[in-house]
This record gives C-alpha cells, structure tokens and sequence, in this order.
C-alpha cells in the first residue's frame, strides 16, 4: 500500500520533472536572452495553462502552430473560452457553453434525426385518422 502510493508520488513528481524540463528547454530556445538563475520565468512568457488532456498546467497557447502541453509532449487541440475562462478541447466544448464542440454538433444532428422521424411518423398517423 505505502510502497504504492511511495511510487505513485514518485511516478507523479517524475513526470512534473520531465515536463518541467521540456518546458525549460523550449523557453530557452523561444528566449535565449533568459536567465534561468535570475527569472523564473521569461519576462515575456506568459505562464502556462491547465490541459484539458492530462489536467495539469503545462499548456502554452500562441507559441506553437497549435497548443502545445509539456506533460502531454504533443500539442493539443485546445482553445480558451472568454466567458468561463476554461481551457477546453476543441473537439468536446466548453462548460458554459459558449464554445460547442463536435460531439454536441453530432448528437444534434441526431437528435434532429430522431425529431424529424417522429414529427413524419405522428403527421402520416394523423392523415390515417382523417
Ligand atoms: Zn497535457
Ligand atoms: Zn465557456
């Protein structure tokens, strides 16, 4: 049990480590100006955000062709909504709904689908009972 959750925490600060070491060396490469001793970060980068992937906060957005998470390793297909401030993937939407993802869209088409049978099934039994 202790030696699980031993491994656990130690899987869990590995992985942090890793990402944190991705993340230095792309900042080195976008500031070479930086100065790892003096800064935390580079003056000019704006911190990273939560992944809505892996939920941890290792999101750059604006750097890369697309969003790019340092603990994923792979950009991800992410956005930030105006209105709730969430990071969010693209595909499945944001929590307030602003932002609509493919999933929704889908399922609305089914549902419209499913409507459109039901209005045509309720319309040919009421010409039945004319
Ligand atoms: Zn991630
Ligand atoms: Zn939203």
């Amino acid at each position: 049990m202790l030696s699980d959750i031993n491994r656990r925490v130690f899987e869990y600060s590995e992985s942090n480590a890793l990402a944190e070491h991705r993340l230095n060396r792309w900042a080195h490469t976008e500031w070479p100006d930086w100065h790892e001793e003096t800064e935390d970060i580079p003056e000019e980068f704006e911190g990273t955000l939560d992944c809505p992937e892996c939920g941890q906060s290792w999101l750059v957005m604006g750097y890369h062709d697309k969003p790019f998470c340092f603990h994923c390793n792979t950009s991800i297909d992410a956005d930030v909504c105006d209105d709730c401030c969430e990071t969010f993937l693209v595909k499945r939407g944001c929590q307030c709904g602003k932002h609509r993802g493919e999933d929704h869209e889908r399922f609305g088409a089914l549902l419209d689908q499913v409507r459109g049978r039901e209005i045509r099934e309720r319309e040919t039994r009421l010409r039945r009972t004319e």
